[in-house]
Order: C-alpha cells, then sequence, then structure tokens
C-alpha cells in the first residue's frame, strides 16, 4: 500500500483522563459551539477560539495552533447516586453499574434553555441516574453546575402509577438518552418557547419524554415498547407538515438488537395571553408507536443507532461487524428498504478488527459518503447512499477508499504521540465527529498495548483530542468557503436557537481564506444585508402594569428581537465581520447600524403600543430611543415610528414637552465627581473632568456597577436583568434613569447580544 501523505495537523490537545467508552456520544458538538468529551469520570467542554473575543488567550500547543480551544468541566461526583435497593431488593433491580459509578451517556439539549440562553447537559451515570447540568455564569471558562437530580423526581412519578414495586424501579432505571432539536413550526417571528423533548429509554422497556421547565423536567409521555432494555434512542429531523405543526421519528434500539420507530408530532395552539396583550403558545404532543420492527433482533446487539440525511431520512444501525441501513422508499433516493454491509478488517494494529464498537458515524453531502470509525482506529467508508450504498475499499484513489483514510488516521497517530510506533501499538479512537461538512474531523485518541501485560496500560490513560483536515485529500477551493457562507446566511433559522458560534464553526475555520478573499467575502456579506424583518404589529393596549402583563410585553419583545431569520442573518453578518476585521472598520458599522435601526423599530413600536402605562420615570431611555430613531441617517419609516411614540407619549404623559425631556433624557452625571456625561456614543461616556465609563449596549446608559455581562462573541457589555439578584430584596444596580420598568424588561428580553447574537458571560 502506497504510504498516506501527512496531512496537516490543526490542533492536538492532550487530555489527562481516565478511559473513554466509545460511542456516538463520546464526543458531541453542542448548540453553543462547544465540544462535549464523555469520559468515564468527567465531561470536558471544549470551545474553539474562532468566533471568541476573549480577555485572555486560550491555551494551546504553539506547534499545533491552527485553533486553540478554551476548556471547562463537569465535575461528576460519585458520591452522590440513587440507592435503587431502597426501593426493591429483587435481583432483576440490581444495578451492577454503582459498584464503580462513571458516566455512561450525554445528550445535549438545544441552545436558548437556560436564563442566560445556553444550553443544558443531561447525563446518565451508569448507576442509571439521570442529571441535568448548566452553567450559571461562563459557558466557555465557568463553572458547570448541576441543575437537578432527575433520578427522584421519575421516581416518584412513577410511583404515581398502579405498577408494582419492582416494576416501578425498572421503569425508573434509565438505559439510554437523546435530546432532539428545537421543532420549526414556520411561524415569523417564532415564539419563544422550549420546543425540544429529552427522551429517556429504561430498563422495563419504556420510552419516556420530557420537556425542559423551570429548571426541572416536566412528564410529556410514556410510550410501553418492548420487554427488553431500551439501549440507544436517535431522533429524525423535525419536518414542518404545516405552520404550527412539526413531526419526526424517534427510533430505539433495544437489547435484543431490534430496532423500532415512534412518531412524534408537536402542534402549536395559541389563545389570547392572560393580560390580552400577545398570544400564548402550547404545544401539543401526540406520540404513536408504529407496530412494525425496522430490523429484526441480532444475536450480537447494537453498538450505535443513528439517522443520516442524502436527501431523505436514512436509520442506520451498527451490530459488531456490520452496519445496516434501512429507508422508506422516498422517491429522492434510488433505493428503499434494507441494506446490509459486512466491515471487513483492517490490518494496521494487533488490536484491529471488525466487530469493534462504533466511535463515530458522518454522512458528508458533498461526496455522498458516509464514514464509520471504529474504536480499533479503522475508518470504513460507504459510498454512493443516494444511488445504492456499497462499502468503499476498492477505489484507485487512496483518500477515497476505507484503508486510505485508516492510514491517513494512523499517521496522524504516530506525529501526535511523538513516538515510533509499532504494530503493538493501538490508536484507539473512542469517538469521532466532523469539524466541518467538508473534510475535517475532530477525535479522541489514546494509545493502548493489548497485547502488554505491564499494569501502565491499565491505568494510565491520555486521550488527545486532534483536528485534522483533509480527510477527503479535497483541498477547499475559495468558491467552496464563499458558497457555504453564502448558504449559512441565507438558510440559518432563528428557531433552532442555536448561537453564530456554532453555525459558522465551518467558516471561522478557515479565517485565512476569509482574511485574503476580503472583497469577495464583503461581496457575499453585504448581498440582501438590507432586507429588514417585517415590522411588530401590536394592538394597543391599556391595562395595569402587572406581573402578567409584564411577562407578555417582555417575550414580545424577545421574540421580535430573537425570533427573526432575517435579523439572525444580520447578526451572522456582523459577527464574520467584527471577527475578521476592526471592529469599527466602515462595513462593521454598515451592519451595526443596520441592526441598530431594527431593533429601535421593535422597541418604538412596543413602547407606542403600550402608551397607556408608560410613565416619567421610563422617558430617560425612550427619549434615547427617540432620538436615535429620528437621526436623520435613518429610514424614513423608522423615523415616523419615532414620531408615532412622540405623539403617543406626549398624549399619555401630561408634563411631556420633547425638548426638555431629551434634554434631561441625553445626560447622566458622572458616578465619580458628578459632571454631566452626555450621550454621544453607544459604547462609552466620558465627563468634562476625563472620567471614561462603558455604557450598557442595550439602554445605552452608564456602567457604574460591577453587576455586568459582557457577549462571548463581540465583548459588548450590559447590565444583568434584576432577575438575576439573589433575592427580590438585594439592591437594585440600574443607574437612577435606568430605573423604569421597559429599561427592565428589555434587560430580561435581551438573553443574548443584541448585535452578534452570542450568549453573555458574567462574573456575578
Ligand atoms: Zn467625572
Ligand atoms: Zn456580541
Amino acid at each position: 500500500m502506497t504510504r498516506p501523505p501527512a496531512a496537516p495537523i490543526y490542533t492536538a490537545l492532550s487530555i489527562p483522563t481516565v478511559t473513554a467508552r466509545p460511542s456516538l456520544s463520546c464526543l458531541q458538538w453542542s448548540a453553543d459551539g462547544q465540544v462535549f468529551f464523555l469520559s468515564k469520570g468527567s465531561v470536558y467542554i471544549l470551545t474553539p477560539d474562532r468566533g471568541v473575543h476573549s480577555n485572555t488567550q486560550a491555551p494551546g500547543d504553539v506547534q499545533a495552533s491552527h485553533v486553540k480551544w478554551f476548556s471547562t468541566m463537569i465535575d461528576f461526583n460519585p458520591r452522590e447516586f440513587h440507592y435503587w435497593p431502597a426501593d426493591s431488593h429483587e435481583w432483576g433491580t440490581l444495578a451492577l453499574g454503582s459498584m464503580d459509578i462513571g458516566l455512561r451517556a450525554i445528550s445535549c439539549s438545544p441552545s436558548n434553555l437556560t436564563g442566560n440562553g445556553g444550553c443544558i447537559a443531561a447525563i446518565l451515570s451508569s448507576n442509571m441516574d439521570l442529571s441535568l447540568w448548566h452553567a450559571d455564569k461562563n459557558t466557555i471558562k465557568g463553572e458547570w453546575a448541576k441543575l437537578c437530580e432527575a433520578t427522584p423526581l421519575i421516581a416518584e412519578l412513577i410511583s404515581q402509577g398502579p405498577h408494582s414495586k419492582v416494576e416501578q424501579t425498572l421503569r425508573s432505571q434509565m438505559t439510554c438518552l437523546s435530546w432532539s432539536t428545537h421543532a420549526d413550526f414556520a411561524i415569523t417571528p417564532s415564539p419563544c418557547l422550549d420546543s425540544s423533548l429529552l427522551a429517556t429509554g429504561t430498563r422495563a422497556g419504556t420510552l419516556m419524554l420530557f420537556r425542559f421547565k423551570d429548571s426541572s423536567l416536566e412528564h410529556v409521555a410514556t410510550v410501553e415498547i418492548t420487554s427488553k432494555w431500551i439501549t440507544h434512542l436517535a431522533f429524525s429531523r423535525w419536518t414542518t407538515v404545516h405552520a404550527g405543526e412539526s413531526e419526526l421519528m424517534l427510533s430505539y434500539g433495544a437489547a435484543d438488537g431490534s430496532v423500532g420507530l415512534v412518531k412524534i408530532t408537536q402542534a402549536l395552539s395559541s389563545v389570547p395571553s392572560s393580560s390580552g396583550f400577545t398570544l400564548d403558545y402550547a404545544i401539543q404532543t401526540n406520540v404513536e408507536k408504529s407496530d412494525a420492527s425496522i430490523f429484526q433482533t441480532s444475536n450480537t446487539g447494537i453498538t450505535a443507532l443513528s439517522w443520516i440525511f442524502p436527501q431523505q431520512a436514512v436509520l442506520v444501525r451498527a451490530t459488531p461487524g456490520v452496519i445496516s441501513l434501512w429507508s422508506d422508499g422516498s422517491p429522492t433516493l434510488r433505493w428503499s428498504g434494507h441494506r446490509t454491509l459486512n466491515l471487513c478488517v483492517q490490518k494496521i494494529s494487533v488490536g484491529s478488527s471488525s466487530v469493534q464498537p462504533v466511535s463515530g458515524l458522518h454522512y458528508a453531502h458533498h461526496e455522498d459518503a458516509l464514514f464509520v470509525s471504529l474504536f480499533d482506529g479503522s475508518i470504513h467508508v460507504i459510498k454512493s447512499l443516494i444511488d445504492e450504498p456499497e462499502l468503499s475499499n476498492t477505489s484507485q484513489k487512496l483518500g477515497d477508499q476505507s484503508e486510505g483514510l485508516s492510514g491517513i488516521l494512523r499517521a496522524t497517530f504516530a506525529r501526535a504521540e511523538k513516538l515510533k510506533v509499532s504494530k503493538r501499538d493501538v490508536n484507539r479512537v473512542s469517538g469521532m465527529i466532523p469539524y466541518d461538512d467538508y473534510s475535517v474531523a475532530i477525535w479522541v485518541q489514546e494509545s493502548a498495548q493489548p497485547a502488554n501485560f505491564n499494569y501502565k496500560y491499565d491505568v494510565l490513560h491520555e486521550s488527545t483530542f486532534i483536528g485534522k483536515p483533509d480527510l477527503n485529500h479535497e483541498p477547499l477551493t475559495s468558491d467552496m468557503i464563499l458558497l457555504e457562507l453564502s448558504t449559512i446566511l441565507t438558510s440559518a433559522k432563528a428557531s433552532s436557537g442555536s448561537t453564530p458560534l456554532f453555525i459558522l464553526r465551518s467558516i471561522f475555520l478557515h479565517l485565512k481564506d476569509l482574511l485574503e478573499l476580503r472583497p469577495r467575502v464583503l461581496e457575499t456579506l453585504i448581498a440582501n444585508a438590507d432586507t429588514f424583518p417585517p415590522s411588530p404589529v401590536l394592538p394597543s393596549w391599556s391595562g395595569e402594569t402587572d406581573p402578567q402583563f409584564r411577562t407578555d410585553f417582555r417575550n414580545s419583545l424577545k421574540q421580535y428581537l430573537f425570533g427573526c431569520n432575517v435579523l439572525l442573518s444580520l447578526r451572522l453578518r456582523l459577527s464574520i465581520a467584527e471577527f475578521c476585521w476592526a471592529k469599527y472598520d466602515n462595513v462593521n458599522r454598515w451592519f451595526l447600524t443596520i441592526i441598530s435601526f431594527v431593533v429601535l423599530r421593535v422597541l418604538c413600536r412596543h413602547a407606542s403600543a403600550v402608551g397607556a402605562c408608560i410613565q416619567e420615570s421610563d422617558l430617560p431611555f425612550l427619549m434615547r430611543v427617540i432620538v436615535q430613531a429620528s437621526l436623520p441617517s435613518a429610514p424614513a419609516d423608522l423615523r415616523a415610528d419615532a414620531e408615532t411614540l412622540t405623539n403617543v407619549l406626549a398624549s399619555n404623559i401630561p408634563a411631556f414637552s420633547r425638548d426638555s425631556f431629551e434634554r434631561q433624557g441625553m445626560q447622566e452625571t458622572c458616578p465619580a465627581c458628578g459632571l454631566p456625561v452626555y450621550l454621544e456614543s453607544g459604547t462609552e461616556g466620558v465627563c468634562s473632568a476625563g472620567h471614561s465609563w462603558s455604557r450598557c449596549t442595550v439602554t445605552t446608559f452608564l456602567l457604574s456597577t460591577p453587576n455586568v455581562r459582557t457577549c462571548v462573541g463581540c465583548t459588548r457589555k450590559a447590565f444583568l436583568p434584576l432577575s438575576s439578584r439573589s433575592s427580590a430584596s438585594a439592591p437594585n444596580w440600574l443607574p437612577p434613569p435606568a430605573q423604569s420598568w421597559v429599561v427592565e424588561e428589555l434587560l430580561e428580553a435581551v438573553s443574548r447580544c443584541l448585535f452578534c447574537g452570542n450568549n453573555f458571560a458574567s462574573i456575578f
């Protein structure tokens, strides 16, 4: 065999840890753009520095520093576990995993679920316990804390049913889990609600569905599936049936190797909210189990279950040495029914075997190929998923065939280990995921010598986390990068809740090319960037400013500020422009101005609709909105909105006079010396004695408090919302002119950066 050429290593990170179990959940992306690596004792959370602006540099090996990583971790405490014998003494309920408790599986929720707009990690232990984790203050570098221990809640829920004690225990013992993405209901602007589902399989053969609610889980449905354990779960993608209704397939694998389907339909219904200002949305979930088995039983058990999408959904089941595929016969694929492909052994090292567990499954659209990576460090390529799936072992082109790719993986292992690697060294790969849709992958590899019985190889494990391009030997051309960029800008969906860091990860990887291609990148970014999202149409409201109304007002702001695809696309454009070029470059200013105009329009329309509730204390902020929206450079309809708001204020506030309130509203007193500070820039304020203050980019007031949050993407700052106070009696940190209910609700609604759309991190 020809020796494969060396491909550059983008990054190599050494993680001293106990061993990792090979599975599809060992390594996964979250929708916040972070990679979760599950080892037996901890979860490592790694964030590529691309797209992140931070005061501190990400640590990284100088030799292989194309991408550096910020890291944090979930420190799992193995001493906190559910004591099953207290529920039942039957042998059948014995949890063998409780003798040496470790982590079995992890599934990340879609983003925008927590109060600070982040993801939640659902973790399953070997004791069959389920817990939820989140980052309270800083997703990238901060602590991830336990949000909820779900096992007692689930056990309590099941104990209300008619089952025997043994049955109750088996129904509470969870064996696998998967978290779906948010459903897309094709409504613009997309309502701010959680339409994702967490599915868990149990030892009693039941499937449970939950939704995240108030820091805990709300039970949605339980489906009786089989008498065997459920070992694998995989969600397909949501398909919008019509506006307001979305459906998907959930596949489950049982301990006997059989695989079946459950169809889940979610329908959105809306009723006027109790205050009457907006609509309240409720989701009706319907679960329908299909009686027919997709894959029959297998003597060997399942090692992986996943959906891939070569134009149409195809279900993939991996059993030792065999990949089985199923498609329901859609017209876009030229085959239907079942296909079984037997993997061949690739003799790379003494540990090579085709019956090793699967550690990665990735379908690459551009090549119409499924890449299957096994624990023994081999890669198996299945080509032509659209025409007729076949194993690719015979192609003349080195990079196209399974052995060629395994050879590249092995060569990278040898270079990263910086040792002479012999046949006795096995490059175990316990997780592999794509970095982009083309040729860059990241994987966890570990050196092992299974034939060496020295104790060292059982106690010392070091996993290396690697990203490497050219898995397919086709270097990306600039046209491909620009096409990818243009596709992302036109297809990104606000309803997915994903952050720009995640959506743009494959673009940020090619930073060098972006810089070289500046004129063409700018052309792509500017194309169609002057389209505005639809203006809010809101009913005029004149009730009480009670908590119910304030919640509705906040949700409506949130929906218009973060639920529009057009606005998300503008934020993506600004993220790229700001990351590549100086923050206040002309082009960046242009995107910034358009986003500001959209935000000002949302604010003008909302304030005009609730004119009867506006008080004098709201005027310093609203005058700033009016002045910015009336600038000669603002679009005519925005100036008209500002005019309407001025008239609304004049008719509702007897003492209103535009000139005097504008003069008062546009100045603040310097917190250091008391001299006036005028609103001349949106980012900072300076008094005549030279004291300089940052401004809150949401409200434009001076940030004279440590209770501040900073955007991880662009470092813009904003006040923390008052709901993050430790208690309701804690002091209000907003400066006097910002102490207004409109400002408070706006700060609550802005859970992400108004400009680049990424999450905030805070210290307090
Ligand atoms: Zn001063
Ligand atoms: Zn930002």
